[in-house]
């Protein structure tokens, strides 16, 4: 497989729960079995999910899936994420996704460990592990909350690019707009690497609702009025949400997306509904 072609890829967050974590495994079967190019699995800042997106990864491994592990750094000294990286490299793993996190709440700046920002995380795996890993880092086409401006913002982004990241997945957003204006401004600043949208499917307006005021990414006026037009009727919620998540991607394919990545809440359903509908093809391979 080239290496430009698209990448379909999912991500997963360690289930807190012994149950939780076979019922994972039920959903990552399912999802494994259309041939997605890799698994991710979110990390929680400070090491808060430690040892559960440990457990996590070591498992996908197990089935020899390929694996992305994401490693926030905000509240970790370099030793902690030399001993993290050092774990993933003895097991063979080729793939971080290198954020900065947010801190717990309540815990105040003096626990926020050697690093600020992510861009600091790109340069110190580069520095210790040369090109081992393949770096991919977050993007935000609507602009991160805490960014004074945009062009800050973007600022910002570049400077992770230039530490030495291979590619970047978006926060998810419904605007296409955004994310093709993002593409503009990246080209623009002749930063040349594949940025891939942020899917995430809609099958509940309140749940939705408040994992977008808590991490900043926005619901369109017109998209949260229709849901929460619809009460409780979930049925109707998810068959317009699954159309609204359609069109988007095929829009984002349409436009030179050089992939998707699928917010996959730990449910196989809502994304193999959508993989399904927009005929995706597999595709393992070479990172
Ligand atoms: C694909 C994806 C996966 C994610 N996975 C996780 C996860 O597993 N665990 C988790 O805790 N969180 C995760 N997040 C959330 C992310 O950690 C938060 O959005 C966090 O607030 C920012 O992380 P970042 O890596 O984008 O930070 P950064 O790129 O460091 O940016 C953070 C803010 O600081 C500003 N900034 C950046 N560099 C500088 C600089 N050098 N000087 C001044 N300002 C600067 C930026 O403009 C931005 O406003 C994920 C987000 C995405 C999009």
């Amino acid at each position: 497989m080239s290496a430009d072609q698209p990448t379909y890829s999912f991500e997963l967050f360690p289930p807190k729960t012994p149950e939780g974590m076979e019922k994972l495994k039920d959903q990552v079967e399912r999802l494994n079995a259309v041939g997605p190019r890799f698994f991710s699995c979110t990390y929680g800042a400070a090491g808060s999910t430690r040892e559960r997106t440990f457990e996590t990864v070591a498992w996908l491994r197990c089935q020899g899936i390929d694996t992305a592990p994401h490693l926030a750094c905000i509240g970790s000294s370099r030793t902690e994420v030399a001993g993290i990286l050092a774990h993933y490299r003895a097991q063979g793993i080729r793939r971080i996704v290198a954020l900065r996190g947010d801190l717990p709440s309540g815990m105040g700046m003096g626990a926020s460990g050697d690093f600020r920002y992510a861009n600091e995380l790109v340069t110190f795996i580069r520095a210790e592990h040369g090109d081992w890993f393949h770096i991919e880092v977050a993007a935000y086409p609507e602009f991160h909350p805490q960014a004074p401006s945009a062009a800050k913002d973007l600022d910002n982004f570049r400077r992770k690019v230039e530490a030495g990241a291979d590619a970047a997945i978006t926060q998810y957003f419904y605007n296409a707009d955004a994310y093709f204006a993002f593409l503009d401004a990246c080209a623009e600043m002749r930063l040349d690497l594949p940025v891939v949208p942020g899917i995430m499917p809609i099958t509940n307006i309140t749940q939705l609702a408040r994992f977008s005021d808590a991490c900043g990414a926005e619901i369109p006026r017109w998209l949260r009025r229709r849901l929460e037009g619809m009460g409780d009727n979930l049925e109707e919620i998810r068959a317009f949400g699954h159309q609204v998540v359609v069109d988007l991607c095929r829009r984002l394919l349409d436009g030179g997306a050089p992939g998707l990545h699928f917010y996959t809440m730990n449910q196989a359903g809502p994304t193999l509904r959508l993989w399904q509908e927009l005929g995706l093809p597999g595709g393992r391979g070479p990172i």
